[in-house]
């Protein structure tokens, strides 16, 4: 089966509303439209830049699809400081970052969590991007696939198949985030084959070859041909070069 590809750049707290601007209009600028056709591309920029970038784009009739970085799960109340699936739809979020491994450790983000953000998602016709990977530690000690697959458990508990489908899973190594130690294609291969196998064994081989499994961890221009070209690896979720135009257009041309 082939999957179409996804080039996802997660903005992280960078960029402030007129650099958000900027960047998003340099990468429109630098985009073909019809590449659009084949590889699926995601801008997911802090909060306060999710309108003016959707702005860009649309104005642009550029067809690249916008992402948030986090979100509640309840639909609105006294929640101070959160943000819920409605809030993103109504500003034209097509799909939201869950579990991103910044957001389990830094801010104690758990399994439980990470499912109750993806269902509220899933209920809004909306699509998560479920983070998962170990940390260094982990893989020391060889418990990397127990590890990650009970991740993917969790995250999709009671979630039945006709919704799973349209979830992406990003396959992120803690020790590769942000450090420029990237993971190796056969590394990342071997992790995206065991998350596809749990996909499989929770669902089945059809929705689990459906998929969509990215791979996450200093991921640059250098590296995304070998990484993207291995069979189970339909992409990236990348943090530092999404935030130049000229890196993360290279990232999208590695993927037609
Ligand atoms: C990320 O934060 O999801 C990420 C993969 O970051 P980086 O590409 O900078 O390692």
């Amino acid at each position: 089966m082939t999957r179409k590809p996804i080039i996802a750049g997660n903005w992280k707290m960078n960029k402030n509303y007129g650099e958000a601007v900027v960047l998003a209009q340099a990468i429109s600028n630098r985009l073909e439209k019809d590449w659009l056709d084949r590889v699926d591309v995601i801008v997911c920029p802090p909060f306060i830049d999710l309108k003016p970038v959707k702005t860009v784009f649309e104005f642009d009739r550029m067809n690249v699809e916008l992402g948030a970085q986090n979100v509640h799960w309840e639909e609105a109340g006294a929640f101070t400081g959160e943000i819920s699936v409605g809030m993103l739809k109504n500003v034209g979020c097509a799909f939201c970052i869950v579990g991103h491994s910044e957001r389990r450790t830094l801010m104690g983000e758990t399994n439980e969590e990470v499912n109750k953000k993806a269902k509220a998602l899933i209920a809004a016709n909306m699509k998560p991007i479920i983070c998962v990977g170990e940390s260094l530690a982990v893989r020391e000690a060889e418990t990397h696939e127990e590890f990650v697959c009970a991740q993917v458990k969790a995250a999709f508990a009671g979630i039945p198949a006709a919704q799973a489908k349209s979830c992406v899973v990003a396959y992120e190594p803690i020790w590769a985030i942000g450090t420029g130690r990237t993971a190796t294609p056969e590394q990342a291969e071997a992790m995206c084959v065991a998350i596809r196998q749990t996909l499989a064994e929770l669902y089945d081989a059809t929705v689990a070859e459906g998929m969509r499994i990215l791979y996450g961890g200093s991921m640059n221009p250098g590296n995304v041909e070998m990484l993207t070209a291995q069979p189970n690896i339909d992409g990236g979720l990348i943090g530092g070069a999404s935030l130049e135009a000229d890196s993360f257009v290279d990232l999208i041309k590695a993927c037609l």
